[in-house]
């Protein structure tokens, strides 16, 4: 199974995915934990190149959906087939969402040529189920301004670019209710700790707990 965790900076899909990796592994269930970008070696280098500032140098918008492209088709081929192939739970810190989000809402670029470029690199392979922590943009962004994470390059964007990857997760939910859960992101991390644990326990029937 493949399980995504989607949002905006600050929404806390970090420490939510290690909690649940930390829960299903208690229930006896062998997780992998993963991320996009940077989930292989490969991916590590596209991550940097990505979110390391680059003023004087800046990554034109198409270059920079194909370099999120390269990461995602290499982390499929590498990690996601392999463990899914061996019947693993896989929690993935951002996935195709994150790119109609970000590069499509976000920076407008053509909703076709993304569309394309995740079925290409994705080779049609989707998450069973994508949990999306829906934060307020502010609160999310000023939980980021304290972290080791201040320096990426995509926190220079303004809050309007942030409201319309927020718009577009709402969006893509309501396009993917099967497929997408909205979480409140605002909430207590125990109270949306509890509440992934029941979307999980509801979605995925082989968790009869
Ligand atoms: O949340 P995480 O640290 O994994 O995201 C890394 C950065 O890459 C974030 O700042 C996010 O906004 C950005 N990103 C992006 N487009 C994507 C995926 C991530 O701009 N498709
Ligand atoms: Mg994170």
């Amino acid at each position: 199974k493949l399980i995504v965790f989607e949002g905006v900076e600050g929404c806390g899909k970090t420490s939510q995915m290690q909690f649940c990796g930390q829960w299903l592994e208690s229930l006896g269930i062998s997780v992998i934990a993963t991320r996009e970008p940077g989930g292989t070696e490969l991916g590590l280098h596209l991550r940097r190149l990505l979110l390391e500032k680059a003023d004087n140098q800046p990554i034109a918008e198409v270059t920079e959906l194909l370099l999120y492209a390269a990461d995602r088709s290499q982390h499929i081929e590498q990690e996601l087939k392999p463990n899914l192939a061996a019947g693993k739970y896989i929690l993935c810190d951002r996935y195709t969402d994150s790119t109609i989000a970000y590069q499509g809402y976000g920076r407008g670029l053509d909703m076709n040529l993304i569309n394309q470029l995740n079925l290409i690199a994705t080779g049609g392979l989707t998450s069973d189920l994508t949990i999306w922590l829906d934060v307020d943009v502010e609160v999310g962004l000023a939980r980021k301004k304290g972290g080791e994470a201040s320096l990426d390059r995509i926190e220079q964007e303004t809050i309007a670019f942030h409201r319309r990857v927020q718009q577009g997760y709402g969006e893509l939910a309501a396009s993917y209710p099967s497929r997408i859960v909205r979480v409140d992101g605002n909430l207590s991390q125990e109270t949306v700790q509890k509440m992934i644990q029941e979307i999980l326990r509801v979605h995925l029937n082989e968790l009869t707990l």
